[in-house]
């Protein structure tokens, strides 16, 4: 047995982990500046809180749910599966903690990890994290645009170029979606030979799948009737709300009337964030409107709306940029002899202590083999401290990228690493 990780699985090593950790350290930040209040929810979930929310008919929920069973027990009645992603169970957690009748308008964040059987490519894996935003309790334009523009500066903080595309699928029963509905089935029955297997059984369960479709979705879409033709005239006011205020906030977006999104509980604002650097995999965002999922779910009727960034995917698309988020200079120490080391030990945590990165070299070699690590570890600064240093209270300062060496009080190492930083441009 070869002990490798799963298919569709995958280990973030150094700088791809460091990718991710800066996503999420970003995405929390954020999170905070919008006075989100954080939520943590379980890794599973009975399988039928997906069948009630995420949608039987839906891809997540007929293909790519993985269910868990205990060692000591066969299969059962009462499945339980890793969760496919974070809505449902914050909608859930809202609904059981009695929220949504007690005080329903609440505003969370989430980040972790979701479980998908998927079809494993670049950027996309079997599980992957997500920071995800939900907001209960508003059905105004305005917390939609708020959530695109909380996007906008995400990516913007980080570099990345993206755009927004949208759409409105419509109010539920009884307003606009029912006709929607009924013109997409009609459309369904009369191409029925154009549709795929898959999609003659989802038809006549739910039409809207039809235009997700992995196979044919696009091109099926792109004749069936459009969602944006049948809005009622509060959804329509809506939508040009939703558009104005990204217009006022420059957040560059495309009106997308095929979009409709995997999910069945999508309600009026649906969108998609796209960046140019994942390539064919290239959302790297996605959310909108549910105002009719907490009411399904058991709960109140209470409005909703959120999304949900992939954090893997934006890390790659970190990667590809030019953006550069080490903003603190690398420093690696050396300490010669048993005095050098010990001071060497006490000056690593002075620095540590003024938040600059700094690694201790193994003290059991050579100068020049720890200088080789020095100079593989990415550092930017060697500082040197032996026993004729600590005599006369200097280091030997080395900056690697400007190939100068200097003497620098003890006290003042900090400082002159800080200085010559700024002087350098980051590497
Ligand atoms: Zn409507
Ligand atoms: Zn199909």
């Amino acid at each position: 047995m070869g002990l490798t990780r799963l298919r569709g699985f995958q280990d973030l090593i150094g700088p791809d982990a460091r990718a991710a950790s800066i996503v999420e350290e970003r995405a929390r930040a954020v999170a905070r500046r919008y006075n989100l209040s954080e939520i943590r929810i379980p890794m599973m979930e009975r399988i039928q809180l997906y069948q009630h929310s995420t949608g039987e008919t839906s891809d997540i929920v007929t293909k790519q749910m993985y269910v868990v069973r205990r060692s000591d027990e066969g299969a059962g009645t009462d499945d339980m599966v890793l969760r496919p992603e974070g809505t449902p169970s914050v909608v859930r957690a809202y609904i059981e903690a009695g929220l949504d009748r007690r005080d329903p308008y609440q505003r969370y964040y989430y980040l972790g990890p979701m479980l998908r059987y998927e079809r494993p490519q670049k950027g996309r894996y079997r599980q992957f994290n997500q920071f995800g935003v939900e907001i209960f309790g508003r059905a105004d334009a305005a917390s939609d645009a708020e959530l695109m523009i909380m996007i906008d500066d995400l990516t913007h903080e980080l570099g990345l170029q993206v755009r927004f595309e949208i759409n409105s699928l419509g109010c539920d029963e009884p307003n606009c979606r029912p006709a929607f509905r009924a013109a997409l089935l009609e459309f369904g029955r009369a191409h029925l030979k154009e549709l795929c297997e898959d999609c003659h059984q989802r038809l006549e369960r739910n039409p809207l799948r039809i235009l997700d479709c992995k196979i044919d979705g696009d091109r099926i879409a792109e004749a069936a009737p459009k969602s944006l033709d049948y809005l009622c005239d509060e959804c329509r006011k809506h939508f040009d709300d939703v558009k104005q205020f990204l217009s006022r906030r420059a957040v560059p977006f495309v009106v997308k009337p095929n979009l409709v999104r995997g999910l069945d509980y999508y309600t009026r604002t649906a969108f998609e964030v796209v960046s140019a650097s994942v390539g064919a995999q290239s959302a790297i965002a996605a959310g909108g409107r549910y105002d009719g999922l907490v009411k399904e779910l058991g709960g109140a009727a209470v409005p909703g709306t959120g999304f949900a960034i992939g954090i893997e995917r934006t890390a790659l698309a970190l990667q590809a940029s030019e953006s550069k988020f080490d903003a603190h200079p690398r420093v690696a120490l050396v300490g010669l002899g048993d005095q050098g080391n010990l001071a060497a030990m006490s000056l690593a945590h002075d620095l540590r202590e003024r938040d600059l990165p700094v690694e201790l070299l193994p003290t059991d070699r050579k100068l020049k083999a720890a200088l080789t690590i020095a100079s593989r570890m990415g550092a930017a600064f060697i500082v040197i401290i032996g026993e004729n240093e600590i005599a006369r209270g200097v280091v030997q300062l080395r900056d690697l990228r400007a190939s100068t060496q200097r003497e620098v009080a003890q006290g003042e190492v900090a400082e002159a690493i800080r200085k010559a930083a700024d002087a350098l441009p980051p590497d």
